[in-house]
């Protein structure tokens, strides 16, 4: 298993941190453009409740999230601008380029790490993120959640799954490092449906992957589905086992960035084991070491 941690030290020959960037507004699937409502299981704020305040300048925001992590980071330590929320991809080439600019001339940032939706990439856009990639590494992270079209209208999604596979071919061609994000435990999906959407990032050409468990935040509409008894969240050993089968699948040199996620506290509803971190850390370790 090739762990994020692994592939930044060979890559930056440190170890590396992620310095969250609140840059996007708004998504297609919120404005009208794609959709209304967002994604079902998606808060207000986009994905993003943990990266700073969108007030502040994006030097202001690298600064404050070193801060955070400095005393156990060290000196050594390298950081990556996260663009996490929403979509930011979703404007104008210049307004991203800006942006980036600013994060880059950090003194601190080695990468930069771009969240975006597969039918946000226009070719300015990826001939943009072909420039930038020449200079120093380039992520982007796609929310793809599952392959099965069929889950996507029912969350929501708002793009076809094809979108994905051909937006990861551009950004390959482009030079860039894909990193796909998918969630376990979306409403009526099967253990296979699951693993289907894992062979599918496979088969696409990610060069990573997140998997996170599907989690119910208050004011969303996977809440009024939750509570109406339309599904039921994973259990611990329950994820787990999937996770175990998904990690079977992939081939050794694609680096799994995350084994799961934490919903943002003041917000989660379900299933409550994800809000416990150390013990979810403790449980990953007994049982991947
Ligand atoms: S998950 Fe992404 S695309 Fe979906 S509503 Fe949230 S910000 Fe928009």
């Amino acid at each position: 298993m090739l762990t994020a941690n692994d592939h930044y030290r060979s890559r930056f020959g440190c170890k590396m941190y992620k310095a969250s960037i609140s840059f996007a507004k708004t998504c297609p699937n919120r404005d009208g453009a794609k959709g209304t409502g967002g994604c079902i299981f998606c808060s207000a704020g986009g994905s993003g409740e943990f990266s700073s305040c969108i007030q502040k300048s994006i030097k202001e925001q690298i600064d404050d999230a070193i801060l955070q992590v400095s005393k156990k980071a060290g000196p050594d330590a390298g950081y990556i601008a996260y663009f996490q929320s929403f979509t930011n991809t979703y404007c104008s080439p210049e307004e991203l380029a800006k942006a980036m600019g600013e994060a880059i001339s950090h003194p601190k940032i080695k990468a930069l790490s771009i969240a975006t939706r597969p039918d946000c990439l226009p070719e300015e856009t990826v001939k943009l993120l072909e420039e930038r990639a020449a200079k120093l590494p380039v992520y982007v992270e796609l929310g793809l959640q599952t392959s099965s079209d069929e889950t996507a209208k029912l969350i929501n999604r708002c793009y076809e799954t094809k979108e994905y596979a051909d937006a990861v071919k551009r950004l390959k061609d482009a030079g860039i490092n894909v990193i796909t994000h998918v969630i376990f435990g979306l409403p009526k999906e099967t253990e296979e449906q699951m693993l289907d959407t894992v062979r599918y990032c496979v088969e696409a050409g990610t060069d990573g992957i997140k998997f996170t468990c599907l989690y119910v935040l208050k004011d969303t509409v996977l809440e009024k589905m939750w509570k109406a008894g339309e599904f039921e969240v994973l259990g611990r050993e329950e994820y787990f086992d999937i996770v175990e089968k998904a990690i079977k699948i992939l081939p050794s040199d694609i680096v799994i960035h995350r084994l799961t996620g934490d919903g943002p506290k003041k917000l989660l509803l379900a299933p409550m084991w994800t809000a416990d971190k150390r013990s979810v850390i403790n449980y990953i370790n007994r049982r991947f070491a």
